[in-house]
């Protein structure tokens, strides 16, 4: 592994916030994740609420052993209120699929809960602000494993100077969880010769939470 993407150092990797900020952060008291999920309902805290349809909190198992963590919501997520819901959440549940995994086994959410206009990036500030509810998230479900899919979850959570393309299928340890970055489904879509690294990154989380081959 190169050295500038050595991301197994425990609790150093560039970027990575140093700890779950618990005191004055939007989840604060938060004690669920139905609290949680009505804290971010109620949420002002970036200028993506403004255009969205529903805030889209993130579903999933709240026991789940396997997070997903994507960008944000598309224009159907956006309608529906839930994430990966469009042509990439199909994608991703053959994925699940091929692990032996149904969707509603892991805990699917993204960076930022509210579409941005046109589907655009997140900006550094609206991921930002948006990162604690993701932090709190994790905390809560506490998978053994979160993948990242796609360059603005591996930004948020692992360092803003990463490159999903360096560091896809490398996993890191943070406070005991271990992190995989990969391709988003929807990078998956545009350039299909990307699917067969990703496959290599399923099987990784695969072999890695004992699933049956
Ligand atoms: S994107 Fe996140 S931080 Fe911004 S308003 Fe929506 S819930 Fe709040």
């Amino acid at each position: 592994m190169a050295a500038d993407v050595q991301l197994s150092l425990l609790g150093r990797t560039p970027g990575f916030p140093a700890a779950v900020p618990l005191v004055g952060t939007p989840h604060r008291g938060a004690s669920d994740l139905g609290a949680l999920a009505r804290a971010v309902e109620e949420c002002g805290r970036c200028g993506l609420r403004a255009g969205a349809t529903h805030v889209v909190p993130g579903e999933g198992n709240p026991a789940a052993r396997l997070m997903l963590v994507g960008e944000g919501p598309g224009q159907q997520e956006d309608l529906t209120g839930r994430p990966f819901v469009g042509p990439a959440g199909q994608l991703l549940e053959r994925m699940l699929a091929a692990i032996g995994l149904k969707r509603e086994e892991v805990f699917i959410a993204n960076v930022v809960k509210c579409r941005p206009p046109g589907n655009r990036v997140p900006a550094d500030e609206e991921a930002a602000a948006c990162l604690p509810y993701v932090l709190a998230r994790i905390e809560l479900v506490n998978p053994e494993v979160v993948m990242l899919l796609g360059a603005t979850a591996t930004r948020a959570l692992a360092g803003k100077n990463l490159a999903i393309t360096k560091v896809r299928g490398q996993w890191f340890e943070r406070a005991g969880r271990m992190y995989l970055p990969t391709y988003h489904p929807a990078a998956l879509l545009r350039d299909p010769s990307k699917k067969r690294e990703a496959w290599e990154d399923l099987k990784k989380v695969r072999d890695y939470l004992g699933l049956p081959g």
